[in-house]
Formats: structure tokens, sequence, C-alpha cells
């Protein structure tokens, strides 16, 4: 699946001739470093001890004795300890500048109940001045002790004098004087996708789904400049070094975005590499989000190099599940957690499936990748169905077309989506963080499929981690947590919060299937194999030695895994070294 370059790296000592040196005079490799148990994720998932590094590449991996033989006057040899090394993590869906910003005009606690959430909102509310929005973005209601939104009342009691708008996904609470800035009032029709929620009366409850396009928030008092983003970005990359994590996916840029990049590029400011998906819009005339895949299949940084280049589009199919609003082939139901009233409503399709056909059709052309959010098994299969109508044109196997999230992946999708080698970026932590509710909103044949990682494995779709996300540099506060290990552990035990048991316990990963999630997997998603996701000679040398071993240890203890140093391209970005 992941042809290496240098099959027989595996167990021999193997020594790579950089193209650019000849023969003869080979300089020193720079780094050694030996007496450790390096997990190199190659095919055959050899550990070996020792590794030499030069010019940012492994030069050579095997046992203590034959590696250490290649040191010279030049080498800086380091004994590991016996502690374990593993690939630079990949993290295949993030939103780092959303993610660096969030907190630029204020900071925002964590919230696990109504009465904070309301409490928060009433804080803001004497902080800004009177008849300015307050905004609370990415608190799930399946995250809440409550399992449900905080109604438009509470909302209006909390801040009287301001609109408020509590904002989770794609879907969103108001209160009255938002709906009336927003002019939702129960004469107003939706064009397009999109529900407004009503109560007997007619009179819209203050909940939205999908119809962010209605709801023009002012920018906050402090908005960060071009430099302030600049900042934070470094902060953050630096922060995902701490946590282990070599590269990542942007599933969300723009031209700003990607411009931003280019320059911390060209400054060497990057400690991550970036692997980036650009928005296409999905409202507005056909033609304007075809000239924009045009645009971008022209664009340099296609090519680009394995700091930065930018791989395809990302589309949304649906909204969210964690907010009431994927779309599901059978109803949703009845429901007090996600204030649900029509026993028929079936989630969001955001886009007609002609209009995904004829981007799709462009992305091929192009030969981009495209990455789909589809949440819902609905929005899984109408999706599928553009992709198959496209392969029967231009088979999209090397375009690796993939899917985000992909949360209710039933058996026949599955299948589907491995005959066209439709790649998944799947979420463990929305299995953590959300079954407890999910559980209660749906019934067991549904939640049968929820996230197969063992069925997909088996069907070989090539299946990779990230975390999704969108706020807080501090690992510990991050939403969606972007903890590598806590991802590993949840694959693997199937656990969740405030959870008991496990959830389909056939579908758990094993140990070394967890690592490849978040290693050599990810790399093929980011068209980055022959580069990086495996410690194999001619690789970069990314790579991390962390506090224990992952392949032995208690299995609960995986999730508290910390990382004592990482390194990218041959330089260690994070942890001090003995
Ligand atoms: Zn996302």
């Amino acid at each position: 699946m992941n042809p290496s370059p240098f099959p027989l790296a595996a167990r021999l000592l193997s020594l790579v001739l950089l193209p650019t040196l000849g023969f003869g005079a080979l300089p020193d490799p720079e780094a050694i470093l030996f007496n450790g148990k390096a997990v190199t994720v190659d095919p055959s998932f050899t550990i070996v001890r020792a590794m030499a590094v030069r010019g940012g590449r492994i030069v050579a991996v095997g046992g203590d004795d034959e590696v250490r033989r290649l040191a010279g006057p030049g080498t800086r040899s380091f004994d590991l300890g016996g502690r374990m090394v593993l690939p630079g993590l990949i993290d295949s869906h993030t939103h780092p500048t959303m993610a660096a910003t969030s907190e630029f005009d204020h900071e925002t606690p964590a919230m696990e109940t109504i009465p904070e959430v309301l409490a928060f909102i009433a804080r803001r509310a004497r902080a800004v001045p009177r008849g300015d929005w307050i905004v609370v973005e990415q608190v799930f209601i399946t995250r809440l002790r409550e399992q449900r939104f905080p109604t438009r009342a509470e909302l209006d009691a909390a801040a009287p004098a301001d609109p408020v708008c509590f904002s989770t996904g794609s879907d969103m609470m108001l209160n009255t004087l938002a709906l009336r800035e927003c002019r939702i009032d129960r004469d107003f029709a939706v064009a397009g996708a999109g529900v407004v929620e009503r109560d007997a009366n007619g009179e819209p409850t203050g909940l939205l789904r999908g119809l962010g396009r209605y709801v023009h928030i002012p920018p906050a008092r402090r908005v960060p400049s071009d430099a302030d983003k600049y900042r934070r970005l470094k902060e953050l990359f630096h922060a995902y070094n701490q946590a282990g994590i070599t590269a990542v996916a942007d599933r969300k840029t723009d031209f700003d975005i990607v411009d931003r990049y280019k320059r911390m590029d060209e400054h060497g400011d990057l400690t991550v590499r970036l692997s980036l998906s650009q928005l296409i819009p999905d409202i507005g005339p056909l033609e304007s989000s075809l000239e924009a895949v045009d645009e971008l299949g022209s664009n340099p940084l296609r090519k680009g190099d394995a700091w930065l280049h930018i791989v395809g589009i990302k589309m949304f199919a649906d909204g969210g599940m964690m907010s009431g609003s994927s779309y599901m082939s059978e109803p949703w139901g009845k429901s007090d957690i996600y204030a649900i009233t029509d026993g028929r409503y079936r989630g969001v399709l955001n886009t007609p499936p002609e209009r995904f056909f004829r981007i799709a059709q462009h992305v091929a052309k192009q030969g981009l990748q495209f990455d789909t959010h589809a949440v819902g098994d609905a929005a899984i299969a109408t999706m599928l169905d553009v992709y198959e109508r496209v392969d029967r044109e231009q088979p999209i196997r090397n375009l690796r077309w993939g899917l985000s999230h992909a949360d209710f992946m039933r058996p026949d999708l599955v299948a589907r989506a491995a005959r066209l080698g439709v790649v998944v970026d799947i979420q463990p932590i929305r299995l953590y963080d959300d079954i407890h509710t999910l559980v209660r909103q749906f019934d067991p044949a549904r939640m049968s499929y929820f996230h197969p990682l063992q069925s997909m494995f088996a069907a070989r779709i090539v299946t990779g981690g990230g975390s999704d996300h969108m706020q807080k540099i501090d690992e510990a506060r991050s939403i969606n947590s972007y903890n590598p290990f806590l991802g590993m552990w949840i694959t693997i035990t199937r656990g969740g919060k405030w959870y008991e048991g496990r959830l389909n316990p056939e579908q758990a990963l094993t140990r070394r299937q967890a690592i490849q999630l978040y290693t050599r997997n990810n790399a093929y998603l980011l068209f980055w194999e022959k580069e990086i996701g495996t410690l194999e000679a001619g690789k970069r040398a990314d790579f991390i030695v962390v506090d224990r071993d992952l392949l032995s240890c208690p299995v609960n203890d995986i999730k508290d895994t910390r990382v004592l140093e990482t390194w990218v391209e041959g330089k260690r970005v994070y942890g001090s070294g003995r």
C-alpha cells in the first residue's frame, strides 16, 4: 500500500548514497541515535535499535554496532537509554489559523454544563459594549451534561441587551435580539439548504440548521493582524511539536491562509509540514466554484515541497452529528437532545449532488484530491455516488479522493469506498467525547457502524487519524483535542467519556494499527508517503522519542504518553535531549 523506495531497509543495515553526493567522500552523519527501540512502521513493522541522520534524512537504520560504525569525527551520538522512537506523528485534519487565533479577543473557559455556558455569556455581556454580539463557539451539546441546546429564553435572560449566538459546527441557537438582527421571523423563508426550527405557533425557536449564510456577525473588537496570526501560528506549531506532531493537513484553507504559510516556509518558521485542502464554495454561481478549482490547479504550491503543498479541495456535504444536521439515510427521530420535532427530518445536505458532480469532474481534470466533509451515512453515500460517476469517466484511485469524518460508515459504504481507493480521515476523539450522547439518540443498529475502523482496515481503506482541532493552542484545553496518544488509545479501547464499557469492541484497532493511523497512513493521505510516515533510509528525519513503550505498557497508560523529543528534518525542535 505504501511502497517504500527502499524495501530492503527492513532488518538489515541500509545505507543510502544521496544522489547529489556521489560516491567517495561521504560526509559523516550529523547524528546517530542508538540503544533505542525505534518503531519504523515500515511494511513489516520492523523495530530497530539505531538510526543515522544526515542532511535532514535518515541514512541508515539497524543494530547499534552497524549504525554506530558510520560515526565520524563530525557525528554527534545520542544514547536513547532504551526509549521508544516513533516516526513524527501526522494529524490529517486540523484548522491551525482558526485554532491559533480563537482566543485572541478573549479567553474561553471549558464549559460542561448549560449554567456554565450561561454564566460565560452573562460575563461577556458585562464585558462588551451594549449591543455587541456575544458568540459561543464549538461548545457541543453532545458534550454538555444536560445534552441539549440552551434555549432562546435562557440566552435572552443571560444577555438581555445583546445579540447572542451559540454556534456549534454548522448549526446555531440565537437569542431574540440576534434573530431580529438577522431578520429571521415567522415569515422568513429559506432559499436552498437548511432549516429554521419553529415552535407550534410557527415562531422560530432560535435554532438554525445549516443557515450560517444568513447570520452575519460583525468581527470582534480585537481582530488579529496578519502579524498576530503569523506569531500565533508559530506558537501553535511548537505546541504541535510538543505533542509529537510533525506534519498536519489544514482541511480548510483560503488564499490568505496559503500565502501566510508560504511566507512562514520562506522564513524557515515552519516546524510542522503542511498539506493543504482549499475550501471551494458550495453556494453562489457554479461557474465561480469551477473557476476556484482551476485557479487552485495552476497554483505553484501544488507541486510544493516536503514542507508545504496543496493537495486538493475541501467541500462540505452535510452538517454535524454533534449539533443535529448530519445527513442520515433514516430519520434522526424526534429528539429532546437535538431539539428535533419533525419525525421525518433526516439532516441537511448542503448542495445538490449534481453540483458536487460538476465540481468533482473539474477537480479530477485538474488532478486534485477531492476531500468531503461527510458525517451521516446518506452524505457519505451521496458523495460515493458522485465519486463513482466521475470514476467511470476518469479513474480517481490515484487522486486519493477522501472523506473527512465519515462517522456513520455502513458496511456497504466501506465496500464502495474501498473499491474506489477512497481514503478517510477519521477523528477518534468524536467517539470518546460524543458516544454517551449518541447512544441515547440512536439505536444499536445505527451505532453498530459508528467508526468501524477494523472493518475499514480489513477492506484496505487507507484510514488516517485526525483531530479536527479548531480551538485553543494548549493541548490540554484544545477543542477538539489534538493529543494523538489519546486518539490512539480511543481506537484501541473504544472507550468514551461518561460512558461505561466499549463501543463495538470488535472494531478496536491493535496498537500497531493505531500507530499506523497517525504515521504511515496519514503520510499516504497527504501524498507524502515517499518523504515521511516511516523510519526508513531515504525518508526525512522526522521522529519523536517518547517516555514509554506504546507496544507493551498497560493499555490505559497509552493516552498519558509524554513526548521527550521531537525532531523534524534532522533538527530537534522540541525537548532538551540528554
Ligand atoms: Zn474540520
